[in-house]
């Protein structure tokens, strides 16, 4: 197998993990005085007690904050235009993300703006971004998660969508947008519903799949990617079928935290960039349900084309099938898995999307997202694009 002993790291964002390590937050040195408490503008972390638990331990540690509870699941630029504005006004000097990856990604979008002028596509790259240099570095950024999917909460990157040109597109990516503090607890994960523990669970583990095949793999990245593999094959059907069992979260927590490192030494994939075009016109799209739409006619694309046989033999066993000779046998053990997840038969239409707009489809995902097409292993047209979204259509 070809190994590239070559890599790049830098991942500076101290972690606490396990359960029960929010508690710990109050006695770590927080990087200001105020902060901007960033949460989303649904109901469950004043339900499960989650913002509470994080309000006491700012107390404890003695900062005081402005809570901004408008994120919603696929964020949007007017919406970190907002939180940053409401950072400026009080003088926040920190921001702190409570909530999924959405949460986090807008977290790391007001951390740049708190600090600096204009606009946020004035600083965004994709098709219609000005890509100006940022003046001053975004101000601090400490994340705790409630989900095991994005891994955002060790990475630099967020996406963020512009409403009005439809590009759901990375922003951040600064040293300086790394968090400075991350807190992974995955009691804080309990009171995810089954479908969208799935869907998260299959974005963890979709991103480590396609840092495991991406054209920058590495030495480094494919250990990160391959136990990611390994921990989401094994417990995701089991944080599906019982939100308390605590060893599935937790594995579940940790496979979502390595993918996180996966993406900062390798990269994700053109799959990525096809789903950001998806749920960039279908915002109620959740982005993990429409990566898993996707992800079977997007690998057996690769498959079809033997780039990386054996990689894909080494993931099913990952996935823990047993008597793997073939890289087919891995969609195999990625549709079992979905089976066992109840997701294997999410349609696209449910959702509103239509055979009409792949053609669009293709196009965005390469003109808003175009750089994770150097991730796949082997070229893809744009025709091939609109005969993944065809094939996969239900
Ligand atoms: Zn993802």
């Amino acid at each position: 197998m070809d190994v590239n002993m070559k890599f790049n790291m830098y991942i500076p964002t101290k972690i606490l993990f396990g359960e029960g390590k929010l508690n710990e937050l109050g006695s770590q040195k927080i990087p200001g005085r105020k902060a901007l408490l960033v949460i989303s503008s649904g109901k469950s972390v004043r339900e499960n007690g989650a913002l509470a638990r994080t309000e006491e331990q700012l107390k404890v540690a003695g900062v005081d904050y402005v809570l901004f509870d408008k994120i919603m699941q696929n964020p949007v630029k007017m919406t970190v235009m907002e939180g940053a504005a409401l950072a400026k006004a009080n003088g926040c000097d920190f921001v702190v993300a409570l909530g999924g990856g959405s949460v986090m990604d807008s977290g790391k979008a007001i951390a740049m703006m708190v600090n600096n002028e204009g606009d946020l596509w004035d600083y965004a790259g994709g098709k219609t971004g000005k890509r100006l240099p940022l003046k001053n570095p975004p101000v601090p950024l400490v994340c705790i998660t409630t989900t095991a999917g994005t891994g955002s909460e060790v990475d630099a990157g967020g996406v963020i969508t512009n409403e009005e040109t439809n590009e759901k597109i990375g922003i951040a990516g600064y040293e300086e947008s790394f968090p400075v503090l991350s807190v992974v607890d995955p009691e804080l994960m309990k009171t995810v519903p089954p479908k969208y523990t799935a869907y998260q669970g299959f974005d963890a583990l979709l991103q480590s799949i396609e840092c495991y095949i991406s054209y920058f793999n590495n030495v480094m990245s494919d250990m990160y990617a391959l136990t990611s593999i390994e921990y989401a094959g094994k417990y995701l059907p089991r944080a599906v079928k019982d939100g308390n069992d605590r060893e599935a979260r937790s594995g579940m927590a940790f496979a979502n935290t390595l993918s996180g490192v996966a993406m900062v030494l390798s990269s994700t994939t053109a799959e990525h960039s096809m789903e950001h075009a998806m749920s960039a016109y279908h915002p109620n799209l959740p982005h993990g349900a429409g990566l898993i739409m996707i992800s079977r006619a997007f690998f057996e694309f690769f498959i079809d084309k033997h780039v990386c046989d054996e990689r894909f033999v080494r993931m099913a066993k990952a996935l823990g099938m047993d008597g793997v000779k073939k890289p087919e046998d891995f969609i195999t053990a990625l549709v079992k898995l979905q089976e066992d997840c109840g997701v294997a038969n999410l349609k696209m239409s449910d959702y509103g999307i239509k055979p009409s707009e792949f053609d669009e489809l293709a196009r965005n995902a390469r003109e808003a997202m175009g750089p994770l097409f150097a991730g796949n292993p082997y070229p893809m047209s744009h025709e091939d694009c609109v005969e993944i979204y065809r094939k996969s259509y239900k």
